[in-house]
């Protein structure tokens, strides 16, 4: 099979013409071309005047070698990589009992997929409730303030990720990321995650395809456990004999997998008191920036906006400020709504969620200042999260202690001044917004920085200083303040105990949360031999 990059269509062509473009480019007949297949697609928008579809094929040829000599040289026509997931050859240290797995997201997920399909039938264990009863809880909290704190945004079946706009983008490069794609395909989401560029599935698919991978789990011999919170590890001369759950039932086990997300605070804590090597994080905090969907189409397409074949505009944006400090957006939604996602009583915290058709009337994205353990105000460990937990609540107070958020619009966040009333930008954040100076819940080094990058951004993308815009605080979960420590086989200080995903500090993001709980997975099998005879 040969790869072939950079066959480009208009807006106007059909799918179908990438055939005739794949025959131009190779210079073959009709007869010459047995099939082929999308491997990507991209949206080149450089030139707004010819924006257009770029797409990398996989095709079967007569004769594959005679072609390959023919663009030696040509980097946009090379041999297919194998992009085959290769289970490992498992270890030979025997196991008592079934490997732990502590929490349900991405790196859980996935982790509980590999070794079950490996045999070592593991036990997942999560806090939160199943998908269903989870956006139960999840709904009750956004239309009355009633949190449950074992189960909402960031707490219950999926992990942080499943209440999101579901983007499957990644920074890393890695092999895994394409078995991590093929399992959501197969487990319900759309084929074309596996070759669009920019591949998202929404929260409204995301919740499916996580209860198909936790059936998928049972079905291979694991257990999938909900409302079942790790409330201790076991420990036994420096390694793990087993955990407790929810404070009553002991659970041997000598591998645990801890793929706790980045808001479980009380794990930390006792993980703190465990004796687990833990160090503060740099992150990141701000706002959510709502504008209308309309406003970023027209930036980004001009006369293609709304162009049936583009779907809503997205951006990505990022600014150095002579202070030192970096600001960017982040986890854009186009076409979603901003959420509440605290998962603390007491704290406001917001985020970004879109449905798969992303059809709501606003485009949101975080817009956030990095912090670094020098701004947490201790050298503690766990510094980072108390210094998410102060603005946090600082923003809880300032917006009227009920789990409204404060909100400002960008013109008044500009000048200074406090909001009196909402424009034409509807604020999306449900229960509801309370406009309020969001600079009393935010360090103030974040405003300025803030406050300079919107400037820059409205030059990079017209609109985006739109002074009717919605400003919602605040943003503070954008990754973990905390790392886990691990070895180069992945294991933590306490042997037996492996620490995965974003909540340990190696991921960011559903895809490489999921990577990296695959690569735990890995290292677990690596030194155990399945469970099975003579175990
Ligand atoms: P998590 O997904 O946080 O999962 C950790 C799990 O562990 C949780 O289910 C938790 O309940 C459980 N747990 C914690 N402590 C315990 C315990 N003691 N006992 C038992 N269980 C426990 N990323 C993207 O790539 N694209 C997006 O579009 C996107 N949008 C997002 C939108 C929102 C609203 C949020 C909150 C996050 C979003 N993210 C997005 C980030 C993404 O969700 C995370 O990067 C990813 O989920 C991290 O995966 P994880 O498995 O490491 O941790």
């Amino acid at each position: 099979m040969i790869r072939v990059s950079g066959i480009k269509l208009s807006l106007d062509q059909d799918e179908a013409d990438i055939r005739k473009g794949l025959l131009a480019k190779l210079r073959i007949k009709e007869r010459d071309l047995i099939e082929y297949n999308i491997f990507k697609r991209s949206i080149d928008a450089r030139k707004k005047d010819k924006i257009c579809f770029v797409y990398t094929v996989d095709a079967v040829l007569v004769n594959e070698d005679k072609i390959l000599c023919k663009f030696a040289g040509d980097k946009d026509v090379t041999p297919t990589p194998n992009l085959t997931y290769e289970y490992i050859t498992p270890g030979a240290v025997p196991l008592k009992n079934r490997p732990v797995i502590i929490g349900t997201g991405p790196a859980g997920l996935f982790a509980g997929l590999i070794l079950a399909v490996m045999g070592y039938r593991p036990l997942l264990l999560e806090r939160g409730a199943d998908v269903v009863r989870r956006t139960e809880a999840v709904k009750t909290f956004w239309a009355t303030g009633r949190l449950d704190t074992e189960c909402n945004v960031q707490f219950g079946e999926g992990g942080a990720g499943t209440f999101s706009d579901g983007k499957l983008t990644t920074l890393i490069r890695d092999l895994r990321c394409r078995k991590v794609l093929e399992e959501m395909v197969a487990a319900g989401a759309p084929a074309e995650i596996l070759y669009s560029h920019k591949p998202h599935v929404g929260t409204d698919i995301l919740r499916h395809v996580v209860k198909n991978i936790r059936q998928h789990i049972i079905s291979l011999g694991g257990e999938v456990c909900f409302n079942s919170k790790v409330t201790e590890i076991l420990l036994e001369q420096g390694a793990v004999t087993g955990v407790v759950v929810n404070d009553q039932e002991k659970i041997d086990t000598e591998a645990v997998i801890l793929a706790i997300g980045h808001s479980a605070r009380d794990t930390f804590k006792m993980l703190y008191d465990r004796g687990v090597k833990l160090s503060p994080k740099a992150f990141s905090i701000g706002v959510r920036i709502e504008h209308p969907q309309s406003v970023i189409d027209r930036a980004q397409y001009k006369q293609f906006a709304c162009h049936a074949r583009l779907g809503p505009a997205e951006y990505k944006l990022s600014y150095h400020s002579p202070s030192g400090r970096s600001a960017y957006t982040f986890c854009m939604c186009p076409g979603g709504v901003v959420v509440a996602a605290a998962s603390e009583e007491g704290g406001v915290v917001t985020n970004g969620m879109s449905e798969h058709a992303r059809d709501a009337a606003n485009a949101n994205s975080a817009l956030l200042v990095g912090v670094t353990p020098a701004d947490f105000g201790s050298e503690h460990p766990l510094a980072g999260v108390e210094f998410q937990r102060r603005w946090e609540r600082q923003a809880y107070e300032l917006a009227g202690s009920n789990y409204h958020a404060p909100a400002q619009l960008v013109g008044d966040f500009l000048a200074d001044r406090p909001s009196r009333t909402i424009g034409q930008v509807q604020p999306s954040y449900r229960k509801a917004v309370t406009l309020a100076e969001l600079k009393h819940c935010l360090p103030r080094y974040v405003v300025e920085t803030l406050k300079e990058a919107i400037l820059e951004f409205d030059k990079k993308l017209k609109g985006f200083a739109l002074p009717d815009a919605v400003l919602t605080g605040v943003e503070t979960r954008s990754s973990s303040p905390v790392r886990i420590e691990r070895n180069e086989q992945r294991e933590s200080n306490i042997a037996g105990l492996y620490p995965a995903g974003e909540g340990a500090g190696y991921a960011g993001g559903i895809v490489s949360a999921a990577v990296d709980g695959i690569r735990v997975a890995e290292a677990v099998a690596a030194k155990y031999k399945p469970l099975g005879d003579g175990t």
